[in-house]
This record gives C-alpha cells, structure tokens and sequence, in this order.
C-alpha cells in the first residue's frame, strides 16, 4: 500500500466527532475519505453536510454494502454504544481495519472483538480518549496513585453524552486500581441521604460525573494525603484536540494484527 493513501470510511460522519474526523482526512494527503455512514442520509453528499459544498463522496446506511462497495482500508467509528459494537464486529468479518473512538464497550465486548481480531489476524484499534493530554493525565494519574492512594476522579461532559462514567474515567480507575493496593476510602460508617451523593464505586474509591452544555470532555482526577492534596486536570477544549490521536491510530491500525486498547498503546 506505500505511496496510495490510506482509504477511510467513517461511521457517524454527521456526528460532532464525525465531522471533525472527515475535515482531518480532508486536509491530510496521506488519507482518502471514501465513504459516510449514517442511518438515515443514504444517497446525500457528505460535504453538504460537513463544509457546505459536495465532496463527491456519498453517505450509505448500510455498512455492510459501504465496506463491500467501496472497501476501505480502515473504519473509523464515532457513533453509540450499541451501534459501534455491531459496526467493530463487521468491519473486523469484512477484513477493514477499526479505529473506534466511541465508548461504552463493556470488558466482555472487548474480549469478544479482540478474539474475532486474533482469528481474522486483523488489526484494531479502541480508545476512550484520542487526545493525548488526557492519556498523559490517565499515566500521571496511575504514578501518583501508587504513593497517595487515597483518590477521587471527577470527569466532566456535554449533557449529550449517553454513557457514564466516560471510558476515560473507566480507564483511568482502572490504570489507579492496577498501581495501589485496594481498600475502601472514606470513613468506615459513612451514608448517604440522597442516593448516588458519593458517587460511583470502583474498587474502593469513587468516580463522579457532571453532564452540562458548554462542557466538552474534562476529568479532574484529586488526590488525597496527610496535609496536603494533588489535582491532575485535563480539559478537551475543542473536538480537534482528539484528532492526532485518530490520525495517528489510522496509520497505526494497519501494521497491527491484535486489538489494541487505549492511544497509549501506540504511543512510545
Ligand atoms: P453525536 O454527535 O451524537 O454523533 C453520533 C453519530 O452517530 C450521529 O451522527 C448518529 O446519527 C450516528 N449514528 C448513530 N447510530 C448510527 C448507525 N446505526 N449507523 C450510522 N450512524 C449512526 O456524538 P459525538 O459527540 O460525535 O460522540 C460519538 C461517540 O464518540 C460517543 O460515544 C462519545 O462518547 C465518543 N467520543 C470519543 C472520544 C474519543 O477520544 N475516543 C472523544 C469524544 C467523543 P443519527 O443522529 O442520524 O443517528
């Protein structure tokens, strides 16, 4: 494939990631957007929808007929949770390599997929969060945990967003589980008069999650120790902030053979 670009579909092109994901391929000569998927837009030109003037390239509702039709070398997938399994699943039977930026994949959902990776011999990459502050703040997050275990996370969002906690803040409790010993914070006779006022439980600590417009991706992750405290923040300002990342996970995913996790994992 050296010197012909990188051909792209992407998943939910109409979408607010999607459309920054199509302007991204637009502007990069290493890469050729061939195809949209929406679930109601079959027909219509992608670019009077992201940009205003037609691009000449189509959107389909049917995945399986854009990935036989036009047979991208990579899918990119910024939809839901439901849609975005089902999307992994395909495109991994068709031989297109996913790079997936949508969250709520559940551990067995990932298992599964990473298993269909493994039999296909085909690459993939799922990530929670493509921006790389937020992976550095994931890293940071799990060194610090290691020498004051005593931790919240706070993650924020648009009031649009449909699944909670947010894959970063998943990820990132996970990455604190992994670095400290678990125990239960908090004082041992603690209650609650309104439901859900501490937040979520992981492992012992606690994970709390804000939706409001204006918001686009933060997470605060607060540390605690004997006169003294640590914030580690991160704060997507724009959807531009993610797309390095999926840039970076496009050509990434070709040379892979196995389901890759996180941005961290391809980063050095
Ligand atoms: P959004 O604006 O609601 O866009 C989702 C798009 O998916 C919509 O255009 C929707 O179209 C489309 N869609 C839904 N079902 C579909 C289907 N069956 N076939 C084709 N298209 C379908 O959401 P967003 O803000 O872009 O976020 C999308 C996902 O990315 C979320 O899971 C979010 O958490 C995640 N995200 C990830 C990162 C990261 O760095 N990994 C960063 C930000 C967001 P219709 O409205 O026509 O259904």
């Amino acid at each position: 494939m050296s010197g012909q670009p990188i051909t792209v579909a992407v998943a939910g092109a109409k979408g607010k990631m999607g459309q920054e994901v199509v302007k991204m391929l637009l502007a990069d000569e290493a890469l050729r957007f061939v195809v949209g998927i929406d679930s109601k837009l079959n027909g219509v030109d992608v670019g009077e929808v992201v940009g205003g003037k037609p691009l000449g390239v189509p959107f389909v509702n049917s995945l399986a007929e854009a990935l036989q039709t036009y047979q991208p070398d990579v899918l990119v997938d910024f939809t839901t949770p439901h849609t975005a399994y089902q999307h992994t699943a395909t495109a991994i039977e068709y031989g297109v390599r996913p790079v997936v930026g949508t969250t709520g994949f559940s551990p067995a959902q990932l298992a599964e997929l990473a298993q269909r990776c493994r039999e296909r011999q085909i690459g993939a990459v799922i990530a929670p969060n493509f921006a790389i502050g937020a992976v550095l703040c994931m890293k940071f997050a799990a060194i610090a945990a290691k020498y004051m275990p005593h931790v919240e996370i706070i993650e924020l969002h648009h009031d649009q967003k449909l699944d909670a906690p947010s894959g970063t803040a998943l990820k990132t409790a996970e990455m604190i589980a992994a670095a400290r010993q678990p125990f239960k914070q908090g004082h041992a006779q603690e209650s609650e008069s309104i439901q859900g006022a501490r937040g979520a439980d992981y492992q012992g600590f606690r994970l709390h999650s804000v939706r409001l417009p204006g918001l686009v991706a933060h997470q605060e992750v607060l540390f605690g120790a004997t006169g003294q405290t640590l914030s580690i923040r991160h704060d997507s300002l724009s959807r531009e902030s993610f797309m390095p990342g999926v840039n970076l996970a496009i050509k990434a995913v070709l040379n892979l053979e196995t389901l890759v996790y996180g941005l961290e994992n391809l980063l050095d």
